[in-house]
């Protein structure tokens, strides 16, 4: 049945797009074995969950190539027992990773019907430890905080939003796309120091703040 082709498709997924390219956290690896992407995908996208790219997901989304979302769950270096704040929940499938990695996920999206969809995935799936917030994540959770890890899958300007760096418990990490000029980075701040790991391409965060 479909069920057995979605699971072949992931372990290839898992070899050829994440192991064979630097994923190395077994708990990231097996995170991603186990979310059956192309349920968070619209109908027609679904047999092309698996691909090695990013897919669109509506209101001129995307859901983001299965190895960003890889990259960027590995450098949270997450234990298990964290709070997790995404920002940019889109079609709900990072948090489903994320979800798998630590104790619970605060994730926000800026358009409700993306996040009203990505909610009803999510729970139909039984990613009972996600929740899904409307709103402009740039401000953060304040009421949530401190985070032990913070995902921003929307490229912000210059520098990640200063209120999420507020946000982060001590050693624990940011990971954001900023654009610089013309050049867009996935950066990594822990306890002030920044690190630029790839060259990326998101879609922009929108923000009331700037
Ligand atoms: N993580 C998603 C992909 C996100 S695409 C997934 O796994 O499918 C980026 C998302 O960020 C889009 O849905 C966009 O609407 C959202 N976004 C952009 N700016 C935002 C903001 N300020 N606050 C919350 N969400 C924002």
């Amino acid at each position: 049945g479909s069920g057995t082709t979605s699971t072949d498709a992931r372990a290839r997924m898992v070899q050829r797009q994440l192991r064979r390219r630097g994923i190395h956290d077994e708990r990231v690896l097996d995170a991603m074995g186990a979310v059956p992407r192309e349920r968070f995908v619209p109908e027609d996208q679904r047999r092309r969950a698996y691909r090695d790219g990013a897919l669109r997901i509506g209101e001129g989304q995307t859901i983001s190539q299965p190895w960003i979302v890889a990259c960027m769950a590995q450098l949270l270096e997450l234990d298990g027992d964290e709070t997790v704040l995404e920002v940019g929940t889109g079609s709900g499938y990072a948090a489903a990773v994320l979800s798998l990695l630590c104790a619970e996920v605060v994730t926000i999206e800026r358009y409700e019907s993306l996040a009203r969809q990505a909610g009803a995935t999510l729970a139909e799936l039984g990613y009972a430890n996600v929740e899904v917030l409307v709103g402009d994540g740039a401000r953060g959770a304040p009421d949530r905080a401190p985070f032990g890890g913070i995902s921003v899958t929307a490229t912000a300007k210059d520098q990640p939003p200063p209120a999420l760096v507020g946000q982060l418990a001590p050693g624990a990490a940011l990971v954001c796309p900023v654009a610089r000029g013309r050049r867009e980075h996935l950066i990594r701040l822990r306890d002030g120091a920044e690190e630029a790991i790839a060259a990326v391409r998101f879609v922009p965060l929108v923000s009331d703040e700037d």
